[in-house]
């Protein structure tokens, strides 16, 4: 796509003004996936858009101002909307329609969003790549022989190739903010309750939070708005409501911002670059940039992985082939139920169910699971006191740019390794986000850079306006993608 794709306030003005429809918006939208199949971003759509956008249309014929009129946007395929196919990119789930809209999902419709389809993702958000989806592997739209990081490679991929200006994700060790930095665009974890989990498919409920990506600072405020606030229906949503606003570079002036120290070895020359850059616009603007000391941060991915699977272990049990999905039939119930998992699950998710149940098993539990509890609490701490100095941590989003399709996939340690800088932060429940911050050129490709801005809890709404600031310098800014 050569012209620089619409943002969605820009989207949302053109259909309150009469200039557009939502209907032409879904067409067009509609349209650009088409040409864009071969990435493999979105696995399907939504038969239901159509009436929405119609829905849409009159309610903005009737004088309503809806902030996100008539925007097409795409879900991650583990966020269910009524109708939709909902596979979390498994066999297991190959034909499962929603019977119910997730929260985030009446939030976004009530708002006149208009949901196109669902997002490619990694196995029930498994993974770094979204090569171990049931669908196939998602491309890079920088470079298609390269990931666009996972788990939410879809969402992520969909963003920057322009088909739709705003998707969703969920993020429960990274999977919003890599992706975004794969691909070059913002990708905003929430803080843990921030937005509601109701209808997202639990990977491991302790770290999981919805999160969007977008292609400017005002359509990530202009979304979480929307996103953001109480739902009695998760348990652990937290009653705050969203004042998101994107903020100008005369606030940069005394921002206090503290560089992780531990996040600055082991970064390709590229990455080191962009967030030198970075740093040195933030402290042309005023800001006080200091290095900063988090001592446990290193136990972070071990520690991630040994509750991550736990909870991903019990939390898929519920896939025995009686309620959701597929069921392979078999002599008795137990047979039923074995061969269903085992034809119904890929490698990666088995994997980490026999993990996650060992590490729970009685006599291992002290030493694995109870013991990553521990040092889950070690890290918070260390954030806590962090914030204490800064007000705001600063460090890559991930050492290295987009690697090339397959390259990881036979060495789930060198997979794991890559949320080396993002994890740390789904144990605390902070909010980040991924800012893109440049280009790394690897073979003649310039491949984007991601850099990572992490506050203190419930802080969110520093984010927003932290990203409109550095637009506002200009050291922070989304190109577009060839679709
Ligand atoms: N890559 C991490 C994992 O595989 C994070 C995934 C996610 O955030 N959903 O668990």
């Amino acid at each position: 796509m050569s012209v620089q794709p619409s943002t969605a306030a820009a989207l949302a003005r053109a259909v309150q003004s009469g200039a557009s429809s939502p209907q032409a918006l879904l067409e067009a939208a509609l349209a650009r996936i088409r040409m864009a199949r071969s990435l493999n971003a979105v696995v399907s759509l939504n038969a239901g858009a159509e009436a929405a956008a119609m829905w849409v249309a009159e309610r903005v014929a009737e004088g309503e101002t809806l902030p996100l009129a008539g925007v097409p946007i795409v879900l991650k395929d583990n966020i269910n909307a009524r109708g939709t196919l909902t596979t979390c990119g498994s066999r297991m789930l190959a034909n499962y329609i929603s019977p119910y809209d997730a929260t985030v999902v009446e939030r976004l419709t009530a708002a006149g969003a208009v949901i196109v389809g669902k997002a490619n993702m990694d196995e029930f958000a498994m993974g770094s790549s979204t090569e171990t989806s049931a669908h196939g592997p998602t491309l890079n739209p920088w470079d298609r022989s390269r990931v666009p990081g996972g788990s939410s490679g879809g969402s992520a991929a969909a963003v920057a190739a322009g088909l739709v200006p705003l998707s969703l994700g969920s993020d429960t060790g990274g999977s919003v903010r890599q992706p975004a930095a794969l691909t070059g665009v913002y990708g905003l974890k929430p803080t843990y309750g921030r937005v509601s989990r109701y209808g997202l498919v639990a990977y491991a409920s302790s770290l999981d939070q919805i999160g969007p990506f977008a292609r400017s600072a005002a359509d990530l405020a202009l979304v979480m708005n929307v996103l953001a606030g109480h739902d009695p229906r998760d348990a652990t949503s937290l009653d705050v409501p969203p004042a998101f606003r994107v903020g100008s570079p005369d606030e940069l002036r005394g921002l206090r911002v503290g560089v992780i120290r531990e996040s600055l070895e082991g970064n390709t020359p590229g990455v080191e670059a962009a967030l030198e850059a970075l740093l040195a616009a933030l402290r042309g603007a005023g800001a006080e940039v200091r290095e900063v000391s988090l001592p446990h941060l290193r136990h972070a991915v071990a520690t991630y992985y040994l509750i991550a699977m736990p909870e991903a272990s019990s939390n898929l049990a519920r896939y025995d082939g009686m309620v959701y999905g597929e069921r392979v039939p078999a002599e008795d119930v137990s047979g039923s139920m074995t061969a269903t998992r085992e034809r119904g699950f890929g490698h990666e998710v088995k994997r980490r169910i026999l993990i996650g149940t060992y590490a729970l098993s009685s006599g291992y539990y002290d030493a694995y699971y109870s013991k990553a509890m521990r040092v889950r609490r070690l890290i918070a701490d260390d954030f806590g006191r962090a914030f204490g100095d800064v007000d705001l941590l600063v460090s890559p989003t991930s050492p290295f740019p987009a690697f090339r399709l397959g390259e990881k996939m036979g060495d789930p340690l060198a997979m794991y390794a890559a949320d080396v800088d993002t994890v740390a932060v789904n144990l605390a429940g902070l909010p980040a986000l991924s800012v893109p911050a440049g280009f790394e050129t690897v073979g003649g490709v310039r491949l984007p850079v991601g850099v990572q801005f992490i506050a203190p809890a419930l802080g969110d709404e520093r984010l927003t306006a932290l990203a409109g600031a550095l637009e506002g310098i200009g050291v922070v800014r989304v190109e577009p993608a060839r679709a």
